[in-house]
């Protein structure tokens, strides 16, 4: 039979304060219990040594404390870290652990597919089955921490992984306040960011609940190739989109929002669009990330020839704008972006050995 108890994770620490007082524990005892969960990575209340016999007996009883397990992982030849998690009920998502020289990000899933049908995206052509809770959220951070070694942490979470964050707004709220509070994660709110392709109605209500970055999954500048790209701008089309983001209040030079832009050849790569690009952005506190298209099986569309990339990003530098050419990282393991889709790559994929005890290196 399945497992009906609630998921710890689900609460933030004022809703687990406030179920603790309401069963007539101390509402401090929130924080003894998220330093172990969150701050040491231990989820069994019978080792939480500094809480009473009885309430770690109550808390073993009424809550369940994992919701992902880990299925596999698959490692890229550029040290990327893709694993296949598993929800309770069979459901599969997946998350990106990108190691660089001074940071380590991780990619998380919001819901597993996606509704939004991109045509460039590997989890759009997987339809949408359902919306990921703040538990399974949260336990990306918790089992990709454990595929680290201990000399090495996640300084970084994107929320750029399968789904649109937008679209499961109050689970990705929840999950943020925990990566965020001192108490839990105590992540500093520029190492998080959220992406979305457009949703403009929950834009607003993201940064007004979260100081966190905001990443933008632009891809075109102009409607007819948006409208192909990223179907929901027929919804909320490029106008109102960069009305939306021009009115959002307490953005300035520090706190650009991110612009992400898929290079595909011969559909956005052209200079017109770069210029035309550069006047969307005019005026907004802006970065844009050019990311070379990463084929995937099925996909009519190819990355441009690397001279038209930096033909491109030449055309933004020489007006004034912020822009980065992404190296399309763990592309070998389809963990780049846009190729997330809930499968095995090759043949790559090992059960792991977790960080552990016995084996305090990780190892994957
Ligand atoms: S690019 Fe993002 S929003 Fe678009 S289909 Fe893929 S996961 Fe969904």
């Amino acid at each position: 039979m399945s497992d009906t108890r609630p998921q710890l994770k689900d609460l933030t620490l004022d809703a687990l304060r406030a179920h603790l007082a309401k069963c007539g524990d101390a509402p401090w005892r929130a924080d003894q219990i998220a330093a172990w969960v969150y701050t040491r990575g231990v989820e069994d209340p019978a080792a939480m040594t500094d809480l009473s016999a009885d309430l770690r007996a109550r808390l073993a009883a009424d809550w369940r404390w994992r919701a992902l397990e880990v299925e596999a992982v698959e490692r890229s030849a550029d040290g990327t870290r893709k694993a296949r998690l598993a929800a309770a009920d069979g459901e599969i998502v997946e998350a990106v652990l990108i190691p660089e020289a001074r940071r380590t990000t991780l990619c998380v899933s919001t819901q597993v597919g996606c509704p939004l049908a991109c045509s460039f995206c590997a989890t759009g052509a997987l339809g949408f089955r359902r919306n990921l809770s703040t538990a399974e959220i949260i336990d990306q951070v918790m089992r990709m921490r454990e595929l680290l070694p201990e000399d090495r942490q996640i300084t970084n979470v994107v929320f750029m992984g399968m789904g649109e964050p937008l679209l499961n707004l109050p689970h990705v709220l929840s999950a943020v306040e925990l990566l965020l509070h001192p108490k839990a994660f105590a992540f500093a709110p520029r190492r998080v960011t959220v992406s979305t392709a457009g949703v403009v109605p929950k834009i607003a209500p993201l940064l007004e609940a979260a100081p966190v970055n905001l990443a933008v999954s632009l891809h075109a500048t102009t409607d007819a190739v948006r409208d192909v790209l990223v179907p929901l701008n027929r919804r909320f089309p490029l106008e109102l989109l960069m009305e939306t983001l021009r009115g959002l209040p307490r953005l300035g030079p520090r706190r650009p929002i991110f612009f992400e832009y898929t290079l595909i050849r011969n559909v956005n790569d052209a200079p017109e669009d770069a210029r035309r690009l550069v006047r969307l952005l005019r005026g907004l506190p802006s970065k844009v990330n050019a990311i070379p298209m990463n084929p995937h099986p099925g996909s009519p569309y190819r990355p441009p020839e690397p001279a038209v990339a930096e033909r491109f990003l030449a055309e933004l530098a020489s007006r004034g704008v912020r822009v980065t050419l992404r190296r399309p990282r763990g592309s070998d393991i389809a963990a780049a972006c846009g190729q997330l889709a809930a499968r095995a790559s090759g043949s790559r994929f090992v059960k792991p050995p977790l960080r552990s005890a016995e084996n305090p290196a990780g190892g994957v």
